[in-house]
């Protein structure tokens, strides 16, 4: 087996308005840790890479579970720190902060939320960057605006550099530990922190069932697992939506005006139409459209059924299953 060692090359600049530095400083390594392990590299079963750099003590059982499930990189610790601590010094400025992507799940969340806590003491975290969610049309206005009609706190803090490089973003990469980074910065503002979804492979309960499901690893940050150790060393609670179809459904029910304002999209132009010309759509686009046909129980047609069905999905894992 071929081993290259690299580090990662690229940093991560997080202005935040509160907390403390330790906890800027586990900002920072969750981020070099997210870059080092996305650094633009071939998947290739000969070619495992090592990356040495700075990662919390803390996070040991999650750098060692994600080293067992795949096979193209290997993390290694160079410091630890000892940050859990640090955690409890910072000032809450929120009683929720719900992380709002201004896609469907986190919108179905934040209506959610609404009806449990008064509205000023909720906020929504949007982060902005260059490849963390940049690339959506109109994105951050949709963001802002719903913020302000629903009369909720928009916190909008800036990655700067999050560079992942072409190859995550083809692969989606990425998306592994999005979310953990989304937690940790959200961890900033309040210790209740809500997530509109969960694409947690197994449902599994312990780590070692997720060694089971071959390519877990994808949507590893995003599993429930790994949420409920990051929950431990942050000392904060997280909250979880429901399915992305039962999110469909219920805007499509109660808010179907907010489910037509939404839009994540990735096409830099204009906003797709996959109802219309569903060849030209982007995978985002053709996602959310099969996500309302299945809320309706209306079948699918034969090139979304191929869509489902191939590594374009942008969905839950689960439901591509169904369809196999
Ligand atoms: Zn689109």
């Amino acid at each position: 087996m071929l081993k290259v060692s690299v580090f990662p090359d690229k940093m991560f600049y997080i202005p935040c308005t509160v907390g403390d530095s330790t906890y800027h400083a586990l900002a920072a390594s969750v981020c070099s840790f997210a870059t080092a392990i996305n650094y633009p590299i071939e998947p290739h079963p000969e070619i495992r890479i090592e990356s040495d750099f700075d990662v919390p003590l803390q996070f040991a059982d999650i750098v060692e579970k994600y080293n067992r499930l795949q096979s193209y990189t290997e993390v290694h610790f160079v410091r630890t720190s000892e940050v859990s601590k640090y955690v409890d010094y910072i000032e809450e400025s929120w009683p929720i902060v719900n992380l709002f992507s201004g896609g469907k799940d986190s919108m179905a969340k934040l209506l959610s939320i609404l009806s449990q806590y008064e509205k000023r003491d909720i906020a929504c975290m949007y982060v902005r960057g260059t490849t963390i969610n940049a690339e959506f049309v109109d994105e951050y206005k949709v963001v802002r605006q719903i913020c302000n009609n629903l009369g909720v706190q928009l916190l909008d803090p800036i990655v700067y550099h999050a560079d992942y490089g072409d190859y995550s973003l083809k692969v989606r990469l990425r998306a592994i530990w999005r979310n953990m980074l989304l937690i940790v910065m959200a961890r900033g503002y309040s210790s209740r922190i809500s997530i509109g979804d969960n694409y947690d492979p197994t449902f599994c309960t312990d780590f070692s069932a997720l060694e089971a499901y071959p390519g877990s690893f994808m949507n590893f940050s995003a599993t429930k697992i790994v949420q409920d150790s990051l929950a431990q060393i942050l000392r904060a609670e997280i909250e979880i939506g429901s399915s992305e179809i039962e999110n469909t459904r219920f805007l499509m029910r109660h808010h179907p005006e907010i489910l037509k304002a939404i839009r994540s999209c990735f096409n830099p132009i204009q906003p797709c139409d996959a109802e219309r010309n569903w060849s030209n759509a982007c995978r985002k686009c053709k996602t959310n459209h099969i996500y309302v046909k299945l809320a309706e129980n209306v079948p699918l047609s034969e090139p979304e059924l191929e869509f489902v069905r191939s590594k374009e999905w942008l969905g839950d894992p689960q439901e591509r299953k169904r369809f196999l």
